[in-house]
């Protein structure tokens, strides 16, 4: 999405205001920002991409904390947030949040498991002017995706809050996380989104870091699967031409380049934890050894984003190590994912195995192929226990 408001402005990736002179454009702002006001949730994903060590709720930010934060981003040129978490509806102020950032200026995405809202807070949500909701799904059968999210009756509630949002007109976006265990429904997913009216469907297979790494075994799609999934995905785009834009991302281990990560490490993104941390990439805490600053350790957060070292450490392209220093694509990918690079081959400042230039592909991609046919499919479950295993 900041790809897109990139695009727009013609400035090679980065953000920028129209404004000339004005913070966003001196600092290279983003247009918008992912706010992760809590890492409560209720389901328990096994590919959740927030943080091993989850963020309590008495290390939140309060609701003025917030309020101040949602101003600041105005301020300095942000256009969009998106409230996210885990679950941001677990916030009790979330209706307050979404009418303060309405106030200041700011478009507001709600990402959402869906399965704590009732009509009337999402109505109160539209009345405080939230403008769009994005519902995540684990599958398109109820005792799959309850499965996979460990949350009996959440698949109902979702169908039935996705109608919700439509009746309240507000645009719907159906992200569906795909993997080993779900990717065979996939076709019936396209259609539960055309049949709920969505503008947009996110058909993201699996990134590996995180609670997704310790469950690689379980959800590794095969060769034979993604290359399903990609010709379904072709088709349906074709098919559904002005009814339902797809998006579409494959998972790393199975392509020869490595995605532009976050547009490259802060180049076009950041997001703040429950905390009030400020990251370049949601699972960044993932790499140990960097401090990220706080938006309540003083400085503003156009100053973090500028100034910071974690944001500096792995910024542009000075950092590199072969074989991406020498490389003619650098300055498309910027070396892929700095959390893969860390979590597959120790060191953040790696070439992305899952570039075929890496010394590790071979290993990685065999590695994917060998625990996709591995038949395992018991699940570590996300809580804040540090997870709990289970089997089918
Ligand atoms: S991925 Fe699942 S567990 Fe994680 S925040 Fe989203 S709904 Fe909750
Ligand atoms: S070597 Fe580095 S820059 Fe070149 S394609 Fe691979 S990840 Fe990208």
């Amino acid at each position: 999405m900041t790809e897109t408001a990139a695009s727009a402005t013609g400035s090679d990736g980065i953000a920028v205001l129209e404004k000339p002179g004005s913070v966003a454009e001196t600092f290279g702002i983003p247009l918008a920002v992912l706010l992760e006001l809590t890492h409560r949730c209720p389901l328990q994903c096994p590919y959740c991409s927030n943080p091993l060590e989850l963020e309590r709720g008495g290390a939140e930010l309060s609701t003025d904390e917030w309020k101040r934060v949602l101003s600041e981003l105005a301020r300095i040129g942000v256009l969009q947030v998106h409230f996210s978490g885990g679950e941001p509806t677990a916030r009790k102020d979330l209706v307050e949040l979404v009418r303060h950032a309405t106030e200041v200026g700011l478009y507001t995405n709600l990402i959402t498991s869906a399965v704590l809202l009732s009509r009337e807070r999402l109505a109160t949500l539209a009345d405080a002017g939230l403008a769009h909701v994005q519902i995540s799904f684990q599958g398109s059968e109820a005792s799959l995706a309850d499965r996979v999210g460990g949350f009996a009756g959440g698949h109902a509630k979702k169908l039935e809050v996705a109608r919700w949002t439509r009746e309240l007109d507000l645009p719907l976006t159906v992200n569906a996380v795909m993997h080993r265990q779900n990717l065979h429904l996939l076709p019936d997913i396209i259609e539960m989104a055309v049949q709920l009216d969505a503008d947009r469907l996110e058909v993201a297979n699996v990134q590996y870091y995180g609670w997704a790494l310790k469950n690689r075994a379980a959800l590794m799609p095969t060769i034979a699967q993604i290359k399903d999934c990609t010709a379904t995905v072709e088709a349906a785009r074709e098919r559904l031409k002005g009814v339902l834009a797809i998006d579409y991302v494959i998972p790393d281990y199975y392509a020869a380049r490595p995605k532009k990560c976050m547009g490259g490490w802060g180049r076009q993104f950041f997001n703040i934890s429950p905390s009030g941390k400020v990251l370049p990439c949601h699972a960044a805490e993932t790499i140990t050894g960097l401090d990220f600053p706080s938006v309540r350790d003083g400085a503003s957060i156009a100053e973090i984003w500028r100034d910071a070292e974690a944001f500096n450490r792995y910024r542009g392209t000075g950092w590199m190590q072969e074989p991406c220093a020498s490389c003619a694509f650098k300055e498309i990918d910027f070396g892929g994912c700095r959390c893969q690079a860390f979590a597959l081959a120790g060191d953040a400042a790696a070439t992305d195995p899952a570039c075929a230039l890496s010394p590790l592909h071979d290993r990685i991609f065999k590695t994917a192929e060998a625990e996709a046919t591995s038949g395992s499919d018991r699940f570590l479950y996300r809580n804040f226990a540090g997870g709990t295993a289970k089997d089918a």
